[in-house]
């Protein structure tokens, strides 16, 4: 397979740095995204990035390698300090219940794949970093301000973005800011205590870490010193990916840091990327309480993840009827079930839609090829439900491919299942049939009526009632 690397910006041949213990057949792949900085509730613009992350190492996992998965929470940042201090409560307390909130909301989406690292919990794995680099002469202090990371000593600074300047749309720590460093570009990589922040003791002097040091300590306690995949939203490339590379491979002296860097595009609002501080953007929780989860995540995978991904809300109900056709076509199979044609014509289509849905997620994860290949095969089982020669040796073909879509991409709705629909709803839809057994066409269409306020949707199939949940 082939994933688009940022660093080389060319699609490569996908192959992981390590086997597994010896004994063990295949790979294993060692991934690290950075998380959201937990102030507040998640837009669905982070979502957007999470979820295709969370397909990124499903797919993996699917293709047989065995994936560790991490991503970092950063809960020690000045956003957090100034809204803790806004309502005047203990920012370390206030982090911790945006991080809580950020893992109900992950997992409402189905997000189910990363490991969370929290970073106050990596402070003495910081502190190491911080020494390493003191100790190298890659780092300085400033006196009463922090210690900082001297782009001097580092002559690959800007190798994975293309440039050492920042521009409109990066995303950048305001505790970088100081007239006494030794280069406009150098980072803190500790900042000692002030006021009353949050400060944890340290040899260099107490203090908390800065922000892109987190994510090396983290990923250097889990991983080691390099590793196969990082991926972020495009703000990150610079200057967060930049400092990455520059702490890590300054540290351990090992280049490459990183194998493969991935990026997503932005959601975009009228043409500007969706953030907090433009006040443009959809809170995640409250596009859950009006969208189905899998509607959102077809919604938030419709595009190339290279490409960014236009807001509105008819895009986003376009999503909710294509998860509609999905579940429409998982209900066909109870029906079908039931039914005395032997039919198989399923049978090829299927393994041919898992080759086209494999070539195009072997293509650097092209989504939306592999969602046409789920689509072209919706119509055939649709068209030979429609001429009846569907039948049992069809259930399987239909069930392998529903599940392999929901297993990698998460987009199957679960509902409404013959079996599990409420006795109330299965009464009124019995008490229909025989309504239009005996030719009661009114009373058919007053009980089809009864069940949409219900909330369910009646098709009339050459097989029977076809009912599926709005
Ligand atoms: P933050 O909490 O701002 O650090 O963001 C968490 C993650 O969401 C990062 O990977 C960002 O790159 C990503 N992100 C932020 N805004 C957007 C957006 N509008 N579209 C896609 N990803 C985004």
């Amino acid at each position: 397979m082939e994933i688009y690397n940022t660093l080389t910006r060319k699609k490569e041949i996908f192959e992981p740095r390590e086997d597994l213990p010896t004994g063990q057949a295949g790979k294993k792949v060692q991934m690290f995204v950075c998380g959201p900085t937990v102030y507040d509730y998640i837009h669905i613009g982070n979502a957007r990035t999470f979820v295709i992350f969370d397909v990124v190492a499903k797919y993996l996992r699917y293709k047989g390698y065995e994936v560790n998965y991490i991503q970092n929470i950063t809960d020690i940042d000045n956003k957090i300090i100034e809204r803790a201090e806004k309502e005047g409560v203990d920012s370390l307390e206030y982090a911790k219940k945006y991080t809580e909130i950020f893992k109900e909301d992950m997992k409402t989406l189905g997000v189910t794949s990363p490991e969370y690292k929290n970073a106050t919990d990596h402070i003495p794995e910081v502190i190491k970093q911080v020494q390493t680099l003191l100790g190298k002469g890659n780092a300085y202090v400033i006196d009463g301000d922090g210690i900082y990371f001297d782009l001097s000593t580092f002559s690959d600074y800007g190798k994975l973005s293309g440039r050492t300047a920042l521009m409109a749309d990066d995303a950048v720590s305001r505790i970088d800011d100081s007239n006494k460093k030794r280069n406009k570009g150098d980072f803190a990589i500790w900042k000692f205590k002030q006021h009353n922040d949050p400060s944890w003791s340290a040899p260099f002097g107490d203090g908390r870490p800065g922000w892109h040091i987190e994510d090396t300590a983290i990923t250097e306690k889990y991983f080691g010193p390099q590793y196969d995949i990082h991926g972020g939203g495009q703000d990150l490339i610079f200057p967060h990916h930049e400092a990455e590379i520059a702490q890590q491979e300054s540290a351990s002296g090992l280049k490459p840091f990183v194998k493969y860097w991935m990026h997503t595009g932005f959601l975009v609002n009228k043409d500007e990327k969706m953030s907090k501080s433009l006040g443009n953007f959809m809170m995640l929780r409250k596009a859950l309480e009006k969208w189905p989860k899998e509607a959102l995540r077809f919604y938030l995978l419709s595009n190339n993840y290279r490409n960014s991904l236009d807001y509105s809300n008819k895009s986003i109900k376009a999503a909710q009827a294509a998860a509609q056709r999905i579940r429409e076509l998982r209900n066909k199979t109870a029906l079908i079930g039931s039914i005395d044609n032997l039919g198989g014509t399923l049978v090829g289509v299927a393994e041919k839609t898992e080759q086209l849905f494999v070539d195009a997620m072997d293509n650097d994860f092209n989504i939306p090829e592999a969602l046409s290949a789920l689509f072209n095969f919706i119509e055939i089982a649709n068209k030979i439900f429609a001429d009846k020669t569907i039948g049992k040796k069809d259930v399987m073909p239909i069930i392998k491919i529903l599940n392999l879509y929901d297993t990698a991409l998460g987009i199957v709705p679960h509902d409404t299942q013959y079996h599990d629909r409420p006795a109330e709803i299965q009464e009124i839809i019995d008490q229909r049939q025989k309504s239009r057994e005996n030719r009661d066409y009114t009373m058919a269409d007053q009980l089809r009526d009864k069940l949409k306020n219900l909330g369910y949707e009646v098709e009339d199939t050459a097989y029977g009632p076809l009912v599926t949940k709005k």
